[in-house]
C-alpha cells in the first residue's frame, strides 16, 4: 500500500535531481572520512578521533552550520569523552527542528589481512563502498550532509526549519558519557522530530523504518566453593570446583530448547516481516548441522524475546591449569531485552534467577554492569507516517517497520529526556552491510535513496509548517 503524497510532485523531482547530481561529491566525502581511523577504545590512539571530529565540524561548518563546534561529555568520573560535533539553526516562529543523529567513530578493523581492500583505503566494487565504517556510519553524517543541502536547494535558505545536529564520537563504545552531554547541551538538542541515521533497509530496495530495538543488562556473577585451591586428587569427589558449580548455574538460564528461562523477563509483540532461515544462517555464519535456538519467528527471537549471553569467563586457563579444585570461578553475562522490560526489572531478574538456581549451596556474588532502555516507536505518530512517505517515494517500493535486536544508546537516551520528540531511526544499511565485520560496505544505491528520503521528509516537514503558518 503506497502512502498519501506528502509533497508536490515537482518538489519531489527536483530534490531528486539535487541528490542525483551531487552523489559524486558525497562519496568523495564520505572516502575522506572512511580514510581516519577513530575509535573510542582503550587501546586505540585518541588523537584520531580528534581528526575525525574535526573533519565532521569542517563539513558541517561548509554546509551551512558555521557554529558547528566539538564539545564532550563529561563521564562519572569527571573525566571527559570523546569529541562529538554539535551545531544549531535556530527554527522560524512556527516551524519544527529537526536533530540529525550519526557517529564519527567506528569499530575496531580486526586483522587487516582478513579484508578484501583494506579497511581503511576506501574501494568501490559492485556498486558498494567498502571501508571499516562506510557503512557505521559515517554514511548517516554523509545522509545528513547531503539531505540538508539537496533540500536547501530546492526549498532555499529561508525554508525555516530549524536543524540540529549531533555527530557523536563514541557510539561503538556504548556511550559513555552521553548523559553528561545531555545535562551540559540539552537545550541544543531539543526538537520535535530526531533522525537516528544508523540503521538501515530490510533488505536492498526495501526500505524500513527501524521501530524497536532491544535494550541491554549485563554484568558479572562469580561462584566461590572453597578458601583456596586443593589437589584434586586429594579431595576431588566431595567438593566440587567452581567452575563445575558455575557450568551447572549458566546452563539453567536457558531452557533445553535454547530459550531464555529467566522468569519475569518480558516479550514485545512481533512486527511484520519474517526471514527465511537459510538466509538467516548464512548471514549469521551458522555452522551446518548446528540447530537454532528458541521459539517463534526468527524477527520475533530477534526484536521482541529475551536473548542471554555469556560473554567471558574468569578461570584458570589451559595452559596453567593443574590438577587441582579451583576455588572461584567467574562469568559476565549480556541480556537483550525487548521494548516493554525495564532494565532494572531485568537486572534484578538474572540476581534472583542466579541466587535461586546456584547448585551446592556454593557462595554467590552478583555485581550488576552497565544497561541501556529498549525502544519502541508509536505507529499512529504522523512522523512514522511521514516518514514511511518518504522512504516510499525515494525508494519506489513498499517501506517495512522492522526491529533491531541491537541498541542505539542516543534514541534511547533521548526518549527519556525528550519524551515528546518522535525518534525516527532510518540509515543506509542493508543486510550485507557486514557492520562491525570485515569487507563492511555500503550499497551506493541504497545511500543514494537513504540521503534522498531524509531530504523528502525534511521538505515535507517545511512544506506541512509552511502551510501551518501561512505565509
Ligand atoms: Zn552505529
Amino acid at each position: 500500500m503506497m502512502l498519501q503524497q506528502q509533497l508536490p510532485m515537482d518538489t519531489v523531482a527536483a530534490i531528486a535531481a539535487a541528490v542525483d547530481s551531487t552523489m559524486a561529491v558525497h562519496c568523495e566525502v564520505l572516502k575522506s572520512l572512511v580514510k581516519i581511523p577513530g575509535v573510542a577504545r582503550p587501546g586505540f590512539d585518541p588523537a584520531l578521533l580528534e581528526v575525525s571530529a574535526a573533519r565532521v565540524r569542517e563539513l558541517f561548518q561548509a554546509a551551512g552550520f558555521p557554529d558547528a563546534r566539538i564539545v564532550r561529555g563529561l563521564g562519572g568520573t569527571g573525566k571527559p569523552g570523546a569529541p562529538a560535533v554539535l551545531a544549531r539553526r535556530a527554527a522560524a516562529p512556527g516551524f519544527p527542528t529537526v536533530l540529525l543523529y550519526a557517529h564519527h567513530d567506528v569499530q575496531p578493523a580486526g586483522p587487516s589481512e582478513a579484508w578484501t581492500t583494506p579497511p581503511f583505503e576506501p574501494g568501490e566494487r559492485d556498486g558498494r563502498l567498502f571501508g571499516r565504517g562506510v557503512a557505521d556510519d559515517k554514511a548517516g553524517i554523509v545522509m545528513h550532509l547531503a539531505a540538508v543541502q539537496a533540500m536547501e536547494s530546492v526549498l532555499g535558505p529561508g525554508h525555516g526549519l530549524g536543524l540540529s545536529i549531533f555527530i557523536e564520537g563514541e557510539e561503538e563504545a556504548g556511550s559513555p558519557t552521553l548523559e553528561g552531554i545531555f545535562a551540559e547541551y540539552g537545550k541544543d538538542l531539543q526538537a520535535e522530530t530526531a533522525i537516528v541515521a544508523d540503521s538501515g533497509s530490510w533488505k536492498i530496495g526495501t526500505p524500513a523504518l527501524t521501530a524497536s530495538l532491544r535494550g541491554m543488562v549485563d554484568g558479572i556473577i562469580t561462584v566461590r566453593v572453597l578458601d583456596h585451591a586443593l589437589h584434586s586428587g586429594t579431595y576431588g569427589g566431595p567438593v566440587l570446583d567452581a567452575l563445575t558449580v558455575l557450568a551447572r548455574l549458566m546452563a539453567s538460564f536457558h531452557h533445553d530448547d535454547g530459550s531464555v528461562a529467566v522468569e519475569g523477563l518480558l516479550s514485545s509483540s512481533a512486527l511484520g516481516p519474517d526471514m527465511e532461515e537459510g538466509v538467516f544462517r548464512k548471514d549469521a555464519g551458522v555452522l551446518a548441522g548446528v540447530e537454532l535456538a528458541g521459539r517463534g519467528s526468527l524477527t520475533s527471537r530477534l526484536w521482541n524475546k529475551p536473548a542471554l549471553s555469556f560473554v567471558g569467563l574468569d578461570t584458570e586457563p589451559i595452559a596453567t591449569a593443574g590438577n587441582i579444585l579451583l576455588p572461584e570461578a567467574s562469568v559476565k553475562f549480556s541480556l537483550r531485552i525487548p521494548p516493554g522490560n525495564d532494565p532494572g526489572q531485568a537486572m534484578e531478574a538474572i540476581r534472583q534467577h542466579a541466587a535461586k538456581h546456584t547448585p551446592f549451596g556454593a557462595e554467590l556474588t552478583f555485581i550488576p554492569g552497565s544497561w541501556s532502555k529498549p525502544f519502541t516507536v508509536a505507529a499512529d505518530d504522523p512522523a512514522v507516517q511521514a516518514t514511511l512517505w518518504s522512504l516510499e517515494t525515494a525508494w519506489g517500493s513498499s517501506a517495512v517497520m522492522m526491529g533491531v535486536g541491537g541498541s542505539i544508546p542516543f534514541a534511547a537516551a533521548l526518549a527519556e529526556e525528550q519524551p515528546g520528540c518522535s525518534i525516527l531511526i532510518t540509515g543506509a544499511e542493508d543486510p550485507d552491510t557486514r557492520a562491525h565485520g570485515t569487507d563492511e560496505s555500503v550499497h551506493l544505491e541504497e545511500l543514494r535513496n537513504a540521503i534522498l528520503a531524509e531530504a523528502l521528509y525534511l521538505a515535507h516537514l517545511q512544506f506541512t509548517s509552511d502551510l501551518a503558518v501561512g505565509r
